[in-house]
């Protein structure tokens, strides 16, 4: 087990359910347009929110911000190591740091600072941009992501700070995925995961769920961004998803329903859409089926507190794979909400 971490009243690692971050992409200077876009993304269930920090003329704003930000703020640090003292002074709830353009001047006094107001660092190795030493000895690859992320947690041990999350990002998702696994094993540091540079859309969804999902399905990760090029609140719902697709987050009704084939006597399409739709508000773990044929429906069901089997003539409803009873086609929808209510109510 990873060693746990405390990002204001967020627990990552050791254990703790894997939390879901978010970037904002407002300037940090508007102080009221970040905290709107801070409160969207609380709103759809995002843990933790990253906001960058580069130039002092934003500090005044991050400090409201941090003031009055319904989630734990990160400040994102990139070149400029005064920033991340003024960050913490400020009220920052985590730093973060990219050892590839942070140099070790003030790192002492940051290790310092931190550890004094109890604020975590993220350790953010991003491929992009590696510390050139280790690019011209390593190349790009997921090793001298590795070596990089552990000198810097040397640097920071040398100061007594071990209060530290590490992320080993890259665009190519083999090479993420290897980094990943080399520094699971070679520390017990909560590990912040994320794919960059992914896109949007599909593209975007197939490289993070790949590798994240493979690496949560391993146990390895403790807070997950889907890094998007759209609207961060996009990011939350595919983190979510994520989770929950795993079994990871256990607050919602999971929809199932078969492929269908040619035993199909009914479409499953539309009622399987309408009760995603009807369920999606429903925070209770209950996992329910919609199935294309009475014959094998039933029993591929059986996992399911719920379900249906659709034929030609209506819908039989079922519990654990047990009948309870024919319902008419336009029923079905009602008939599976009265049993998710009964489930819920008692
Ligand atoms: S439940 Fe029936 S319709 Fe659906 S895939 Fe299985 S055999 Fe085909």
């Amino acid at each position: 087990m990873t060693k746990q971490i405390k990002v204001k009243d967020l627990l990552i690692g050791g254990g703790a359910p894997v939390s879901v971050q978010s970037m904002t992409t407002t300037k940090t200077t508007d102080a009221k347009a970040t905290l709107a876009q801070i409160e969207r993304l609380a709103e759809a269930g995002c843990d933790l929110v990253r906001v960058a920090l580069n130039t002092p003329l934003a500090l005044d704003s991050f400090q409201e911000i941090c003031e009055r930000s319904p989630l734990p703020v990160v400040a994102d640090i990139h070149y400029d190591p005064r920033l991340a003292l003024a960050a913490i002074d400020r009220g920052a709830d985590k730093i973060r740091l990219n050892p590839g353009n942070v140099k070790d001047s003030l790192k002492e006094e940051i290790a310092l600072s931190a550890k004094a107001k109890g604020v975590p660092i993220r350790i953010g190795v991003n491929l992009g941009s590696l510390d050139p030493q280790l690019e011209a000895q390593y190349g790009r690859t997921s090793t001298a992501m590795v070596y990089s992320a552990l000198q810097e947690v040397k640097t920071f041990d040398r100061y007594g700070f071990g209060d530290l999350c590490i992320s080993v990002k890259a665009s190519d998702p083999k090479i993420c995925y290897d980094a990943y696994k080399t520094l699971h094993s070679a520390c017990a540091f909560p590990l912040h995961l994320g794919v960059t540079e992914a896109g949007a859309g599909e593209d975007c969804l197939a490289k993070s769920y790949s590798v994240l999902g493979g690496l949560l399905l391993e146990g390895i990760g403790d807070t997950i961004r889907i890094s998007m090029t759209d609207d961060p609140v996009k990011e939350v719902a595919a983190g979510l998803n994520l989770l929950r697709s795993l079994g990871l987050r256990r607050d919602y009704v999971n929809v199932v329903a078969c492929p269908m084939c040619g035993r199909t006597e009914y479409d499953i399409r539309p009622i399987y859409l309408a009760l995603k739709e009807a369920v999606k508000e429903i925070r209770h773990p209950l996992n329910v089926a919609v199935m294309g044929c009475p014959l094998n429906g039933i029993g591929e069901g059986k996992d399911a507190d719920f379900g249906v089997a659709l034929g030609a003539k209506g819908g039989i409803l079922f519990a654990h794979g047990k009948q309870l009873g024919e319902v008419a086609h336009q029923d079905v929808l009602p008939s599976l909400m009265a049993l998710i209510e009964e489930a819920i109510h008692g």
